[in-house]
């Protein structure tokens, strides 16, 4: 495929490209099978990782950060994609949970955990999904009641990314049950609080090395002060206001895999032969990667597009809506038609075409499935007269 470059690369962010994708080979790629098996990523992985200042990147520098934008996050993102990892929740980390904290954290808490996870030493995690809801956010039961100058938190959480090695939770709870929206507040919570406790790691039918788990509350005390910001009911305004990042995050991931597919598929096509030629030779599988190479550059044009709107602080939501859903929607055709070529070898879960199908599955499912954005776009959607 012709070279693009995308219009928010620079110099620096060549450099930073350079580092990640060192980084991605040499620390990731050849252990993304022991990943798969231990169910989680190496711990150290986040400490070399924050020694080399690949996480929380876009935090300014007064809190440990490297003082980059969203852009710095999405080579970082991309570098992993490419090498076929979905193991490692550093873009849950870094793009997402510590944003949060930046957004709406007491300088206190800045200070406290900012730098502690741009150097690895604490990984972050953030629980807003319940056994009995996730779509619907207003319907949290998990609680967190005042008493004096403490929150007894109860509850449960479930589908946790980074849930099992997560030193530090951003749990959503109802620090007013009477209310829907207006009663949620975001808390912060110490894994090593008295009362917390995880499930075990989430079997699940892909991003297999992922840490997914559930959370436990079971009277747990946390000081007042780990309120998130400084006034309770936020939370629900908080979460709508970072999730447009957060589907960001996906859309980038799933077009930075749709390229990586597409180059596997290349590479296969021309070393596989049949019927006395490679199957590249095919008019089917020429037409098949034109289709492929066209929905991966497409998706390319629309997330970059996003990413510079990110990057000057004027991604709207329903946007972001958009190319989570549409980044997503198509990831999941693409790789459909890769594993296509691949004959029955790509059903094989050693191949990474097969782990990519199984991992962008979940892709039209977490940070807001398919059917949620939809709402989110059409609830944007007016006659030229305004009705
Ligand atoms: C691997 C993985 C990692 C995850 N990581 C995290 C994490 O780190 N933190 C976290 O908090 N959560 C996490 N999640 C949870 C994820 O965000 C939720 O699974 C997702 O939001 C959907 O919620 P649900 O599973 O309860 O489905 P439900 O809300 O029960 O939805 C079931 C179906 O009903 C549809 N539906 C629901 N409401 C509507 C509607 N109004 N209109 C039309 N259709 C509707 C949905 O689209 C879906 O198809 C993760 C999930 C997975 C699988």
């Amino acid at each position: 495929m012709p070279a693009r470059r995308s219009p928010w690369m620079n110099q620096e962010l060549d450099d930073l490209r350079d580092l990640a994708r060192t980084f991605s080979k040499k620390e990731i790629e050849p252990n993304i099978e022991s990943f798969i098996k231990n169910k989680q990523v190496d711990r150290e992985l986040w400490n070399k990782a924050g020694e080399l200042g690949l996480l929380c990147i876009s935090i300014p520098e007064e809190y440990g950060g490297g003082g980059g934008t969203f852009a710095h996050e999405t080579v970082i993102m991309e570098e992993q994609a490419y090498v076929g990892d979905s193991s490692w929740g550093a873009a849950l980390h870094s793009g997402i949970v510590a944003h949060y904290l930046l957004a709406y954290g007491t300088e206190a808490q800045k200070h406290e955990w900012l730098p502690k996870m741009a150097g690895g030493e604490v990984v972050g995690a953030i629980a807003m999904t319940e056994p009995g809801t996730g779509s619907d956010l207003q319907g949290i039961r998990t609680q967190a009641i005042r008493e004096g100058e403490e929150y007894v938190v109860n509850g449960a959480k479930t589908f946790i990314t980074n849930g099992v090695q997560a030193d530090m939770v951003l749990v959503a709870v109802k620090t007013n049950p009477t209310e829907a929206a207006a009663g949620i507040s975001l808390v912060i919570i110490p894994t090593d609080t008295e009362g917390f406790r995880r499930g075990r790691a989430l079997d699940k039918i892909g991003m297999k090395g992922q840490d997914t788990c559930e959370l436990f509350f079971e009277d747990i005390r946390v000081p007042a002060a780990n309120l998130l910001g400084s006034e309770e009911g936020q939370g629900f305004i908080q979460l709508m206001s970072q999730l447009p990042q957060e589907r960001l995050i996906v859309g980038v991931s799933c077009v930075a895999a749709m390229e990586a597919c597409l180059d596997l598929t290349l590479d296969y096509v021309h070393s596989r032969t049949a019927f006395g030629r490679p199957i590249f030779g095919f008019q089917n599988t020429k037409f098949e990667l034109a289709e492929i190479a066209t929905e991966a550059r497409v998706a390319r044009s629309f997330v970059d597009e996003c990413i510079e709107l990110h990057v000057k602080g004027e991604l709207d939501i329903p946007t972001a809506a958009m190319v989570k859903y549409w980044a997503s929607e198509r990831a999941g055709v693409v790789v459909d038609k890769c594993l296509q070529l691949f004959g029955g070898y790509g059903f094989m879960e050693e191949y990474p075409i097969a782990r990519a199908f199984t991992d962008l599955r979940v892709s039209r499912i977490y940070a807001g499935t398919t059917e949620i954005m939809k709402e989110i776009i059409a609830r944007t959607l007016r006659t030229p007269n305004g009705v």
